[in-house]
């Protein structure tokens, strides 16, 4: 029987269909003839999952835009369509023309949380394609993978031939004419990679030597050949106004998490805080214009009929024409019934405007992120927001006719105490307090305030970097006691259980061994450990020890400052010395400015002409 006859049969059987049917209003639709270079856009989660993913829209159009590549979508199955796929032998397929994976060129992964990590062993299984790279032949994809965590891109050394480090616009177009010249010209496997490894932003891990010490950390991280970078600088696109944006995205059949526009409206952060890797990565800050942007909510309005709009940056209330661009959006859009949201609002820099002007569409939660219980704590981590800050949105908010509110706080933290988690409930009573001050009848009925606790994990790139996670049953005695002082009307209190968050500290600062732990777990059957349903915890313990390897060397030991660190070389533009530096301050208690009052010398100052607020005003 014929490949899309048996896909048919398996669609009638398996839970959620439109998972895998494709078919989707604006998707590409290329005759895979007439394209002589064939991506596989891989994300290794479920499609609602995916599809919700800003990144994955951007390099989809990006790659099907050029008339000689063709890009479409795969996504993890879940467990009851793997199970189809083994008994009725289908490999892993594209949902736009149902190709195996193996069929393509490229197989490109984006890695956006290490807890999927099994999941892309899983699809290159499923999809024919030996799952460490020196396994793979002439006849095999080049299988790559980029997004941040590829930052860090030790742990999958083993398994992906080539990573784009930075922003993927421009170094997507050249990475793909360089596989096309495989096939073209007939380059070799080898010379293909060698030549990747020539671009800037691609890291081949092949080309590289670890070594250790006999303490079990890294002792350096060597090219083989002398032409090998021995270091790779992450790309930067300059100018987003004249980056590539969508016009016109997938618009699903089926429920996803982020079912609705998503408007870039800004990348980079400048704020500092020391914990989030993000606002490290995707510096320098950069800011589509206000005409730009109001010229593609329209076009993207216009070709999905969606209904709302989510200005989506690290900290949107940081753009600086927000109030413009707000009152700009709702006037065109106002008709139409479509509504505006700000997901990653900042407390302090919610313009009062802007909460008058967005209630007038649509009053949905507000999140406010302190992220930590104290004035202390919150200065260790250079969140640079106060409890009055706080207070007062939550006050504007309420009058403005919101009744709830979402307030997003860090377990394990540096430096934390029992103080720092009664502060948090503090201020979750401070908060209820403020909605009963707005008299009856003015006010919106159905208080709800959700308390959300996550647990800390140190990152690469920041200046927690070399920091140790609390152990688990240390984040278990202050998550008990978190839902202990928590316990208070009109609260809602959601923790994440420590597991995950353990292993997540394990692969964020893993280095090249974590390799054989992964394939050993997923051997075992770890996979879609992000789902609570299928995590195996203790099967990733069992891979640990089989390897031979302490999970807590990874996850709770604090380095020291001379250590070599697994992602040493590869060069964010933020230097290790600014990051100490940071971190030293942090041990004080000392707030860092926001950059965007003058230049704290994070390290891309040396990059000429990448960030605009480069040295002004520099310390
Ligand atoms: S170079 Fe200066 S202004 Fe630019 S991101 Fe770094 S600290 Fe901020």
């Amino acid at each position: 029987m014929e490949l899309n006859d048996r896909i048919e049969r398996m669609l009638e059987k398996v839970q959620k269909a439109p998972r895998y049917t494709g078919g989707e209003m604006n998707t590409a639709v290329k005759r895979w003839e007439e394209c002589p270079l064939h991506f596989a856009f891989c994300f290794p989660d479920t499609y609602e999952i995916g599809m919700s993913h800003l990144g994955m829209k951007i390099l989809y159009g990006l790659i099907n835009r050029e008339p000689w590549s063709l890009c479409e979508r795969v996504f993890m199955p879940w467990v009851d369509m793997m199970a189809l796929m083994e008994e009725e032998n289908v490999p892993l397929f594209s949902i736009e023309s149902r190709h195996p994976i193996h069929d393509f060129d490229v197989v490109g992964f984006t890695l956006q949380y290490e807890m999927s990590y099994s999941n892309i062993l899983a699809m290159l299984r499923m999809g024919r394609i030996p799952v460490e790279s020196r396994d793979r032949t002439e006849e095999d994809p080049i299988v790559v993978a980029g997004g941040p965590c590829a930052f860090n891109p030790e742990p999958l050394a083993d398994f992906i031939d080539a990573f784009m480090i930075g922003d993927g616009e421009d170094v997507m177009t050249e990475l793909n004419r360089v596989i096309l010249r495989r096939k073209q010209e007939g380059l070799s496997r080898q010379q293909c990679l060698e030549e990747l490894a020539r671009l800037e932003g691609v890291y081949v891990p092949s080309l590289y030597e670890v070594t250790y010490n006999e303490d079990g950390t890294v002792k350096a991280v060597t090219p083989k050949e002398s032409w090998v970078p021995a270091s790779v600088r992450k790309r930067v696109v300059p100018d987003l106004n004249h980056t590539y944006y969508p016009e016109e995205i997938p618009v699903p059949y089926t429920e996803i998490v982020f079912d609705r526009i998503m408007l870039e409206i800004m990348r980079g952060c400048t704020r500092g805080c020391r914990f989030c890797q993000a606002g490290m990565l995707y510096r320098p800050v950069r800011e589509r214009s206000l005409e730009t942007l109001i010229a593609l909510a329209e076009k993207l309005q216009a070709a999905t009929g969606y209904e709302e709009i989510s200005l989506s940056s690290l900290s949107s209330g940081d753009y600086t024409c927000l109030p413009e661009l707000i009152r700009e959006l709702m006037k065109r859009m106002k008709d139409k019934r479509v509504s505006i949201s700000l997901p990653s609002l900042r407390i302090d820099s919610v313009l009062k405007e802007s909460l008058e002007e967005t209630q007038q569409v649509k009053k949905s939660s507000l999140t406010f992120a302190p992220e930590a219980g104290t004035q202390r704590l919150r200065d260790v981590i250079n969140k640079g927001v106060t409890e009055e800050d706080l207070l007062e949105k939550a006050r504007d908010a309420f009058q403005g006719g919101w009744s709830s509110v979402k307030l997003y706080f860090m377990d394990g933290l540096p430096s934390e105490t029992t103080e720092d988690l009664d502060g948090i409930a503090d201020l979750a009573r401070k908060v209820i307090e403020e909605y009963f001050k707005v008299p009856r009848g003015t006010r919106a009925k159905g208080l709800r305030v959700t308390v959300s606790a996550s647990t800390f994990v140190p990152k690469p790139f920041t200046p927690f970097q070399w920091a140790a996670q609390d152990p688990i049953p240390q984040i278990q005695e202050k998550q008990a006691y978190l839902k202990k002082v928590l316990n208070i009307k009109g609260v809602t209190f959601n923790w994440h259980e420590p597991y995950l968050s353990f292993l997540e500290a394990c692969f964020a600062r893993g280095d090249r061994r974590l390799g054989a732990v992964l394939r050993r777990a997923f051997e075992k059957g770890c996979i879609l450990d992000g789902w609570s349903e299928t995590f195996r915890f203790d099967l990733w313990m069992e891979a640990f020890r089989e390897c031979g390897l302490d999970p807590a060397f990874y996850a709770n030991r604090e380095r020291a400052r001379d250590e070599v660190l697994p992602w040493d070389h590869i060069d964010s533009g933020i230097t290790k010395s600014f990051l100490w530096r940071e971190k030293e301050r942090s041990e004080r208690a000392e707030t860092t400015r926001d950059c965007r009052q003058g230049c704290n010398g994070c390290g891309l100052q040396r990059w000429k002409g990448v960030c605009a607020g480069a040295n002004a005003g520099s310390v």
